[in-house]
């Protein structure tokens, strides 16, 4: 509870709000933001509206006010959430995470900035060169992953198209030595994202002149190119990439770009590569053999009975297919080779744990929240499904700190109803029987299955579950498509997700030929993304794990890994559209006040004690409206003198007494102890 705010700037805590209404809580938003208050709790929670305009809140004294104070000593900041995490990793050798999320454009990639830069200020006091060269790497390798993972979309200027979650390891002095970065499904659809760095690499100087960052390009100014392109530079040199590896990332990108303008015309019912120069620039780009190259554009090989392996033509438009298939993978490809790049310089070197005692860690998450779009594909259901599990760890583990709380304070725990989303969950992941499993049905099956045939065998097996809609089963909603829409009940609201493109996205084919091509690539770099392209082909007739199933790994494997560790929570907000300073569209922000279950995540800390603090802590602020406590009192205890202070104000049935802190169930009370301060 921030106290140095006066009541003018609204609440500073959701918890005092005088109801638990929607209204209530966007109007304290409203009145926060329309005063550059972005930051508001509840109880450790902090809820940040982004503000569309540089504040001056994040400078070196804004450090200083922060650091090592508690949550409520000073007002709501990032800063201050950064320095908890922080004081229970040092002080408790906890491992903690700060888990970040919200929607496109809502501040996430920002905030955690922040809280690196928070972190990196106050650790290192006596500058070991070391732990310099660490955190220079991890605060650089933002500017890269945004360089490579990052597009101009409608929603937002920067947006980030994968998840990322960074560990930073610390020693037993506090100081960071290390760190480790995961990335989450880069949406690989949208190879029109990097034409910004492409043309900052010099490498695209007009966009609109390849087929790939045509789309990019509309509308983008690349004035600031060039500055941007030193940055990435001065980037990957700190970070330890060496000229010859820039100079491999370059030409990988720039065969990207040309692989997109190759044209395919029919030949005798298979496909030619219409312009054969473009085929020899790409073969010395990727340093492949141009027959090899050629042949894995227009051919794959396929194994037939008794372990013969045929090839087998393209036809033009199976071509485009492959060709299209390949350019994603190898940006895929490429983007996780320099995450892998960038891991290997802050691995932590020579640390030995029986020297140094205890490492401990810090995770910083970072991950697309919520999508709902006009129409929603594969990609939003994969996001919707990981904000579906984080959101049930979200609930979860804040009533768990509650009740280790009030264990640890011996205060008596009741148990808190609240929404579960294990059904939905359940819906996506449940094996054999959940979407995610019938998609890789789908895809495994025999013969020519669709995206309709898959909507189907979903509406044949799904259709009672309580969170699923066809049309089929509701032929009266005429909101969705017969043959092509699936309905899925979200905690956050409904969603139509078009099954279109979800068994191609699913499968992710890409020909073992590339694969082999690549592996074989006298560029080393390009030669180390494509470690799978060793295996012979009949070794390959074993299926390669599908999308699907590895994003629901890697989810399932983060929030195990988040679970174990004592969480901190960032929920953004974006207030419009419009990317307005000024402007709060209420409709908007109720939305995601609502999906990020913001009112429930206030309820839940009503119900217990919406207010707790140290009893010295508590006096120093209240001793004043109490003859026993003013000026000092002559109590045994600081507890004894808490209690007598608020028997005397007739609060006795709304207090709980902790070991050392004193607990307040409702808000009211606080506003009348606030109210008797106020009058003296
Ligand atoms: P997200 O990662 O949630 O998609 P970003 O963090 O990239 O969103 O924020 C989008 C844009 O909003 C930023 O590029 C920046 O212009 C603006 N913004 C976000 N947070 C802040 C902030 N704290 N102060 C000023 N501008 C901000
Ligand atoms: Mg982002």
């Amino acid at each position: 509870m921030a106290e140095l705010e006066g009541p003018e700037f609204g609440k500073a805590d959701f918890v005092l709000l005088d109801e638990v209404t929607m209204e209530q809580f966007l109007e304290n938003l409203r009145l926060r933001f329309s005063q550059g208050r972005i930051y508001t709790y509840i109880g450790e929670v902090v809820v940040a509206v982004n503000p569309y305009r540089a504040l001056e809140l994040y400078g070196p004294t804004a450090v200083e006010r922060y650091r090592g104070r508690e949550l409520y000593e000073r007002p709501p900041h990032l800063f201050a959430l950064a320095d908890a995490a922080y004081k229970a990793m040092k002080r408790r050798a906890k491992d903690t995470c700060i888990v970040i999320s919200g929607e496109s454009g809502a501040g996430k990639t920002e905030a955690s900035k922040y809280i690196m830069q928070y972190i990196a200020a106050i650790t290192n006091p006596t500058q070991r060169a070391e732990v310099e060269r660490v955190k220079n790497v991890l605060l650089k390798s933002n500017c890269v992953l945004e360089a490579f993972g990052n597009a101009k979309t409608n929603r937002n200027d920067n947006s980030s198209r994968f998840g990322k979650y960074m560990d930073i390891n610390f020693d037993f002095k506090g100081d960071p030595t290390g760190g480790h970065i995961h990335n989450y499904l880069l949406e690989k659809l949208l190879l029109g994202a990097p034409a910004a760095l492409l043309a900052s690499l010099h490498l695209c100087r007009d966009p609109c002149a390849y087929r790939y960052t045509q789309e990019g390009a509309q509308g983008s100014a690349c004035g600031d190119d060039a500055a941007g392109y030193q940055a990435v530079e001065e980037a990957m040199a700190v970070i330890g990439f060496s000229p010859e590896e820039m100079g491999s990332v370059r030409r990988i990108l720039a065969a990207i770009l040309l692989l997109g303008n190759v044209t395919f015309v029919a030949e005798d019912e298979t496909a030619a590569v219409e312009d054969a120069a473009q085929l020899s620039a790409l073969a010395e780009l990727t340093a492949t053999a141009p027959g090899s190259l050629r042949q894995a554009l227009l051919t794959r090989t396929v194994a037939a009975g008794g372990g013969e392996l045929i090839e087998k033509g393209h036809s033009p438009k199976e071509a485009a297919y492959a060709r299209d298939a390949c350019a994603k993978a190898i940006y895929e490809r490429l983007f996780c080779w320099i995450v892998g790049r960038i891991n290997a310089g802050i691995a932590a070197r020579g640390y030995d744990a029986r020297l140094h005692g205890k490492s401990t860690v810090i995770g910083v998450l970072d991950i697309y929240g919520f999508e709902i779009f006009d129409t929603n594909s594969f990609e939003q259901f994969c996001i919707n499904y990981c904000n579906e599990k984080l959101q049930q760890l979200f609930i979860e583990l804040i009533l768990r700190q509650e009740q280790a709380e009030y264990q640890r304070e011996g205060i008596a725990w009741q148990s808190i109803e609240y929404f579960s989303n294990e059904p939905i969950v359940e819906l996506v992941e449940q094996p054999h029987r959940g979407i995610l499993a019938l998609l890789d049905e789908a895809c495994l099956a025999v013969g020519t299955v669709t995206d309709p045939l898959f909507l189907a065998s979903m509406d044949t097996r799904l259709g009672r579950h309580p969170h699923y809609t066809s049309r089929k089963l509701c032929p009266t909603d005429k909101t969705m498509e017969f043959n092509r829409d699936f309905r899925i009940k979200h905690y956050a609201g409904d969603v139509t997700y078009s099954v279109e493109g979800f068994l191609d996205k699913n499968k992710d084919t890409l020909f073992q030929d590339f694969k082999r091509l690549f592996y074989n690539s006298a560029d080393p770099v390009l030669q180390a993304m494509w470690p799978d392209g060793e295996q012979s082909i009949t070794e390959v007739t074993k299926r390669p794990l599908t999308t699907g199933t590895l994003f629901k790994n890697s989810i399932v494997a983060l929030v195990e890994n988040l679970a174990s560790k004592e969480p901190y929570y960032v929920r953004c907000i974006k207030p419009n559209d419009q990317k307005s300073p000024t402007l709060f569209d209420e409709e908007r922000c109720r939305h995601q006040v609502s999906y990020l279950g913001l009112l429930e995540n206030v309820r839940v800390r009503r119900a217990g004690f919406a207010y707790r603090q140290p009893y010295d802590r508590f006096l120093l602020r209240y001793k004043m409206t109490c003859e026993y406590t003013w000026p000092n009192h002559l109590m045994a205890t600081d507890r004894e003198a808490t209690q007598a202070l608020l028997e005397q104000h007739g609060f006795q049935e709304d207090v709980a007494y902790g070991h050392t802190k004193v607990f307040i169930r409702t808000p009211r009370t606080l506003f009348c102890l606030e109210q008797e301060r106020a009058q003296l």
